[in-house]
């Protein structure tokens, strides 16, 4: 069957392992220089495959239009250094909180990996979602695998022009959507497609939606395989994360060898693999499962829903290629359930889940800086009365405006007091310079120093006229010092 992938194939060298030391035999391609033309292929992993990149795509478009409290609910918004998740505000002395979260979620990819393998490849990375669509389009312009790799040999014409031109166009439409879907992340979205399509936006913002909309256009355009290949780390280390009960895209070679051709319902002493070839001529990444696990297969399963399609055309059992594990092909039981990598990552993850809790719990609404005034140190009022200057930077973190009261406290020096006014009205996101005077009695100096420890404290109240704290109570505090003469 002429196909082009089939070249990866042929070029396979058994001898590189980068699975268990047990695994099934680990082969290693030669390069890939020819442009891979992928059969399409119909089943169940696929059809699993549309509905999850499907989603993942209409989600990653959508959420930038969600609306909350008239405002865009998920915002990166540079310019203001704020980060906008619904009614949370994250500024960037609050981004540890992301760190936790990226962490938790690569932990969580791991952990999903020992049972699973590299399911998420196959199933949820935005470079196959994306790839998958662009071969679509191709498809659709082009026709199957059959007339792609012909019209690739044929000599320049009229129609393989047009075809050429109308694929490209497509592609760069759905890369620039790509492009302004990835920036309305940090921008205003619905602002920023009229822009955008209008010719009407800001150098920058254009600059960067262009930018964004050629590594699209490449990668799932031109680069395909060549990045989960070359490029992406998770195919090389995922190896570590897989035991002997990892399900993993397999094929069963104890079943399908000795492999050979022949014709429906035939007699024969050879293995089940009719040497059809289609497991290859499926693969997105051009290589035959049959050699063995290869840090190139994306577990896309395509390969699972051919070989089923003619396994039920010779009438045998299906799952010649399946999602299996070591074990099962070696129809071994299960080890354990819960692996020591399994719980290692099981560990972490939840490790970093306590940590986005807690981070989550102590998240302040308001942040609070006290500068104190370096140019005098105290100034004397009156026979008893002594007065110390501060800055107080005080922002509202919220996305409301609030109302807030300051106050001072010394356990040593009771009558330390504010003589300036208290309360103060704070509009969303912004942040108030506000001087503040502290006056004490001479007479309650402690002892012979001559400075103390004070503490200001910002609680968020109702309003002006109720100045009774908001309910969860809203508060932060800060110490300074207070000099005597
Ligand atoms: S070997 Fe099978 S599962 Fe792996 S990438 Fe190729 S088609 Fe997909
Ligand atoms: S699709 Fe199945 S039967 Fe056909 S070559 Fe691949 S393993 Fe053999």
């Amino acid at each position: 069957m002429p196909n082009s992938s089939t070249h990866a194939a042929s070029s396979a060298q058994p001898n590189t392992h980068v699975g268990t030391s047990q695994r099934i035999p680990v082969v290693e391609i030669a390069p890939v220089s020819n442009k891979i033309h992928v059969r399409e292929q119909k089943g169940l992993f696929q059809r699993l495959r549309q509905y999850s990149n499907s989603c993942l795509i209409a989600i990653f478009f959508i959420l930038p239009f969600i609306n909350y409290q008239g405002r865009q609910a998920i915002l990166f918004d540079v310019t203001e250094q704020q980060f906008f998740f619904f009614n949370l505000t994250l500024w960037p002395q609050d981004f540890t909180l992301l760190a936790w979260l990226f962490m938790a979620a690569a932990f969580a990819l791991f952990f999903v990996t020992v049972y699973w393998g590299r399911v998420w490849c196959g199933f949820l990375c935005p470079q196959t979602a994306w790839t998958f669509i662009y071969m679509w389009i191709e498809a659709k312009i082009e026709g199957n695998h059959h007339h792609r790799a012909a019209l690739d040999k044929a000599p320049w014409s009229l129609s393989k022009f047009r075809k050429r031109l109308t694929k490209h166009a497509l592609w760069i439409v759905f890369a620039l959507l790509t492009g302004c879907g990835f920036i309305s992340y940090f921008m205003p979205a619905r602002e920023l497609y009229i822009d955008i399509f209008t010719a009407s936006s800001g150098f920058w913002t254009g600059a960067w939606v262009w930018f964004f909309a050629l590594c699209t256009y490449l990668n799932a355009g031109w680069m395909r395989e060549m990045m989960c290949l070359h490029c992406c780390p998770y195919s090389r280390f995922q190896a570590v994360m897989f035991d002997a009960n990892t399900k993993t895209v397999s094929y069963d070679t104890e079943r399908g060898e000795s492999r050979g051709l022949r014709k429906r319902a035939e007699k024969t002493e050879l293995g089940d693999c009719v040497d059809c070839n289609l497991c290859v001529d499926v693969c997105p990444t051009g290589i035959d499962i049959r050699n063995g696990l290869q840090y190139e297969c994306i577990n896309c399963g395509a390969c699972v829903d051919a070989c089923n399609q003619t396994m039920e055309k010779f009438g045998y059992a299906p799952n010649l290629i399946s999602f299996t594990s070591e074990n099962a092909l070696k129809g071994q039981p299960q080890t354990s359930v819960f692996s020591l990598k399994a719980l290692g990552y099981a560990s972490a993850l939840l490790i970093m889940i306590s940590l986005i809790i807690i981070d989550l719990s102590q998240l302040s609404h308001i942040q609070l800086n006290v500068i104190r005034d370096r140019q005098t140190l105290y100034r004397e009022v009156g026979a008893d009365r002594v007065e110390n200057s501060y800055q107080l930077k005080i922002r509202n973190k919220t996305q409301q405006a609030a109302v807030y009261q300051i106050a001072v406290r010394s356990d040593k020096t009771p009558s330390l007091t504010i003589v300036t006014d208290t309360v103060v009205q704070i509009k969303p996101g912004e942040q108030l310079d506000y001087p503040v005077t502290v006056s004490g009695r001479r007479s309650e100096r402690v002892g012979r120093t001559s400075q103390q420890t004070l503490q200001f404290s910002v609680t968020q109240i109702n309003s002006v006229a109720n100045l009774t704290p908001v309910e969860p109570e809203n508060q932060v505090a800060q110490q300074s010092r207070f000099f005597w003469p």
